[in-house]
């Protein structure tokens, strides 16, 4: 396993075409290793769910969180391999919703409240879920993600710029931080005459 680094908005990687995993290699352990990455990467943001897009990988695969899926914190999080929404309610919800490309910005969505999602899992097979609420949100929002669709597309001109702004001033105060940290571990300042 290991930590990879997340495409943050406004980088052009999120919105890259995204391939289907040919069905003899989803249960390789090329895709096992994605999977694990994935996880890892979600969890230490704190995310609900994540797609393999945002750490750079065409794969049309997605993890979402298995507390939000229903289960226990417990609960390893569940993997969505090539998935197809195969129906979505009518009824729909408006909440506020974030990415983890997009760190401290949430927009409100309207999604449909109830989704049925199919993908193979890990083990090769085709599974079936029935959603609803923040689960049926995560897999809309995460599918969304494999067709380089962003929660900034959902918001009009206006907020969309504030949005840029805002992302280009997280990403200016962390490499200030970043260069500050190296800046006290070399010593900074001057360097000493001889
Ligand atoms: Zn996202």
């Amino acid at each position: 396993m290991a930590l990879r680094r997340i495409v943050r908005y406004p980088e052009p990687e999120l919105r890259q075409p995204t391939v289907a995993v040919p069905e003899a290699e989803v249960t390789s352990a090329a895709i096992r290793e994605l999977v694990a990455d994935m996880t890892e990467t979600m969890y230490a943001q704190n995310g609900a769910g994540l797609a393999a897009v945002q750490i750079n990988r065409p794969e049309r695969v997605f993890v979402i969180d298995g507390h939000i899926a229903g289960g226990t914190e417990q609960d390893p999080p569940l993997v969505f391999i090539n998935p197809t929404i195969d129906w979505l309610s009518e009824e729909t919800e408006t909440r506020d919703e974030g990415c983890l490309s997009f760190p401290g910005v949430f927009v409100p969505i309207k999604r449909a409240l109830k989704a049925r999602v199919s993908a193979f899992n890990l083990k090769g097979e085709r599974v079936t879920v029935e959603a609803a609420e923040l689960y049926a949100r995560a897999l809309q929002h995460e599918y969304d993600h494999l067709s380089g669709r962003l929660i900034v597309d959902f918001v009009g001109a206006v907020k969309r710029e504030i949005i840029k702004r805002k992302m280009k001033r997280v990403a200016r105060e962390e490499r200030e931080e970043r260069e500050e940290r190296e800046e006290a571990a070399t010593g900074g300042g001057e360097p000493r005459a001889l």
